[in-house]
């Protein structure tokens, strides 16, 4: 075997034989059921309704989107919070009418149930599926939505898949999980993020910079100085600040700082991520997080503080991601950012570079 059917793995190491064939040892964890050719049962009513209306600019984005996202790859470049699932609605209506299979890739299976949840609410005539670890009875639906590692139940499957978030974790720079998506789409694929790193490739770039509520993102604060001083700075702020989300490097570090703050704490390895999360949505004042919060969340009224920014898991993707939590609502329009490091270093820099330039072309100045 040269290339793997399932994963295109070509690394003849990966290759192994079992009573005598050839199998791939590095799509063999993926096990499990594979959707069956999906038939389309009469015809679908694929219109929704978001109960509202898109911006000027969201509309001309999802016009554009509509017209080029069946003819090749788009990569759809949103500013946090400017509303990128309200853009492709459009764009999927098209495909469904044209009796063309369409598939939503998020990274995280919180999300894949949230989205759906969403999608079922606005798409009210057609069947949404969601399909993650453990929740895999159904597979067949008319939108299906779905974590990366279920996509090997989707062999050459969709016309178009909308692939949220790609520079997120597990999907950025998984060639295996590359490789499974790339097996499950037969047609277009649509790109979705606010972080497009170079690794990408497309054929249209649309870029949609200005969110709905037509303010400037906000630029952070930096406040430099060695490490007890950033303690003492971080007291300060949280203290002084609504409501709070302080992000921290590590898991040790998240639960010494949650016990000097007196915080509480979410980090990949807490059981009960989901009641934390709520909490702090309804009550606490501030919650103190690894990366694990940098998106997918929304908390109205929010300020972020990134403590010990100069860490190099905070790269320029994560800093705007974390930026990105503040200020995405059309009331509350106090939310700050901050953060506290040793010096600036490059991540730091591009990540307000970044910023400013998104302010500048949406409003320029
Ligand atoms: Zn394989």
């Amino acid at each position: 075997m040269k290339q793997c059917p399932r994963c295109l793995n070509t690394d003849p190491s990966l290759f192994s034989l079992r009573k005598g064939e050839v199998y791939c040892r590095a799509c063999i964890g993926f096990l499990g059921r594979l959707a069956e050719t999906q038939e389309i049962e009469g015809v679908i009513d694929p219109s929704f309704d978001m109960g509202f209306k898109l911006t000027k600019e969201q509309q001309a984005i999802s016009n554009k989107l509509t017209e080029l996202g069946l003819k090749g790859d788009v990569l759809v470049e949103a500013v946090c919070g400017a509303g990128k699932t309200e853009i492709v609605l459009e764009l999927i209506t098209k495909a469904l009418s044209n009796n063309l299979k369409v598939g939503w890739m998020v990274a995280r299976r919180q999300v894949v149930l949230q989205l759906g949840e969403r999608l079922q609410s606005m798409f009210k005539h057609l069947k949404v599926v969601c399909v993650i670890g453990g929740q895999s009875d159904t597979l067949n639906g008319d939108l299906i939505i779905l974590t990366a590692h279920q996509l090997y139940r989707y062999p050459h499957t969709f016309d178009l898949m909308i692939v949220d978030e790609p520079d997120a974790y597990p999907f950025k720079n998984n060639k295996l999980l590359h490789g499974i998506l790339k097996v499950s789409i037969k047609g277009t694929k649509v790109y979705l993020t606010a972080t497009p790193d170079q690794s990408l490739s497309y054929d249209y770039h649309l870029l949609l910079e200005k969110r709905p509520h037509n303010r400037k993102l906000v630029i952070p604060t930096i406040y430099k100085g060695v490490k007890s001083l950033m303690i003492l700075k971080l007291f300060r702020l949280v203290s002084s600040l609504e409501k709070t989300l302080v992000f921290v490097p590590t898991i040790k570090e998240a639960h010494q700082i949650g016990r000097l703050l007196r915080v509480p704490v979410i980090t990949s390895q807490s059981e009960n991520k989901e009641e934390i999360i709520k909490e702090f949505d309804s009550t606490k004042k501030a919650l103190v997080t690894t990366t694990i919060l940098e998106r997918g969340v929304t908390f109205h009224g929010v300020s972020v503080i990134v403590f010990n920014g100069g860490h190099p898991i905070f790269e320029e993707a994560t800093l705007v991601q974390i930026m990105g939590r503040v200020d995405r609502s059309f009331t509350y329009q106090k939310g700050e950012c901050y953060i506290l490091c040793h010096s600036y270093n490059k991540a730091i820099d591009d990540c307000i570079n970044r910023l400013k330039r998104h302010n500048q072309n949406a409003f320029g100045v």
